[in-house]
């Protein structure tokens, strides 16, 4: 099937969630009003697996009229740092360019449900002040492309903002952050990767969250990116219902490593409204990641972080291994056993 085709048969209404199995007819009147606020889309190859796992992502839920106190709009504070329309500039170094509001598929748990979901793509006006603020700030090193998911523009749009960026003379590197490579592999054509094939270095950080969304063709769509030199990382939401467990991220990491893609981010949930059944405390994430420390090598390892809500940035949020006790340290192992350390 090419990504036409793939276009087409994605599934982007309740109608056919419906005949797919994904939602049940007797809570129509109520998703109607979910799906009136957050629209739908599941590529065929997301509504072709069985596993739960991976069909909360995508089916709506009633639970999404639940909007909990503490819940953001834009939870992780995009607009508190945006110096030009598309850029969010929060770190010296490197700034987020939001190339367009559209994805392949609308996960239930964004953190950007509030501004995606639309068509369109940033103007070239848009664009034209983008590169002028980057010009006039050369500490900015990195851009990364983000959306909506960039990888729903055409490779030749693509390639072109690649070459103006790439002008500029100020960057040491480009990332992509995307979900295509798994929900929509047929669009890793070879245009796109000719297009990221440059001397300016390009990253791809790859938003997975089960181990079942790594396909046979989603591992070829990882394949052809790994043969064109694009250094491959993962990032990972800690989702109830999804991955909130120590075997389901092994599997995920494992599966990932096999596929030359070096898990990266361990994201806690952001506080998106209407996303409370997702998520999952923080003392259960780092119950799950001090499990994987002493199941997983060192490269099957991602950060586990949090962005802090408000837009004042990401942290890890352990668990620590280590603690002052007095005028010594306490290390604690892999195993939860702890050892004295002392240093100068
Ligand atoms: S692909 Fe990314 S931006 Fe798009 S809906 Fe999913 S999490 Fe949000």
């Amino acid at each position: 099937m090419n990504s036409l085709d793939a276009a087409e048969s994605a599934l982007t209404t309740l109608d056919a969630l419906e005949r797919a199995g994904l939602t049940h007819p007797a809570q129509r009147a109520a998703l109607d009003r979910v799906t009136a606020s957050f629209r739908v889309r599941v590529t065929p190859e997301m509504a072709g697996l069985a596993a739960q796992g991976v069909r909360a992502q995508f089916a709506p839920d009633i639970r999404e009229l639940t909007i909990l106190p503490e819940e953001l709009a834009d939870p992780i504070g995009d607009a508190s740092h945006a110096p030009v329309p598309g850029l969010t500039h929060r770190y010296a170094d490197r700034a987020i360019l939001h190339v367009t509001k559209a994805c392949e598929v609308y996960c239930r748990f964004c953190f950007r449900r509030e501004t995606v979901g639309e068509a369109g793509q940033l103007a070239e006006a848009e664009f034209a002040a983008v590169l002028d603020y980057l010009a006039a700030t050369p500490a900015v090193r990195e851009v990364i492309f983000t959306g909506g998911d960039p990888l729903v523009l055409s490779a030749r749009r693509l390639g072109a903002m690649l070459d103006r960026l790439e002008a500029l003379g100020t960057l040491e590197v480009v990332r992509f952050h995307t979900r295509v490579p798994v929900v929509a592999p047929d669009r890793v054509s070879a245009g796109l990767v000719a297009a990221l094939d440059r001397a300016l270095p390009v990253w791809m950080v790859i938003h997975v969250n089960h181990p079942d969304e790594i396909t046979p063709a989603a591992a070829e769509a990882l394949r052809r990116l790994n043969r064109a030199g694009v250094p491959l990382l993962s990032q990972t939401v800690l989702l109830r219902g999804v991955n909130a467990d120590a075997d389901t991220l092994e599997a995920l990491f494992r599966k990932l490593i096999r596929h030359r893609v070096k898990p990266y981010y361990l994201h806690h949930p952001d506080l998106a409204k209407g996303t409370g059944h997702f998520r999952v405390t923080l003392a259960e994430g780092q119950r799950v990641m001090a499990a994987l420390r002493g199941r997983l090598s060192g490269i099957a390892q991602p950060l586990y972080v949090l962005d802090i809500p408000g837009g004042h940035g990401k942290v890890p949020v352990g668990p620590a291994y280590l603690r002052r006790e007095g005028d010594h340290w306490v290390v604690t192992d892999p195993q939860g056993r702890e050892h004295l350390y002392r240093d100068l």
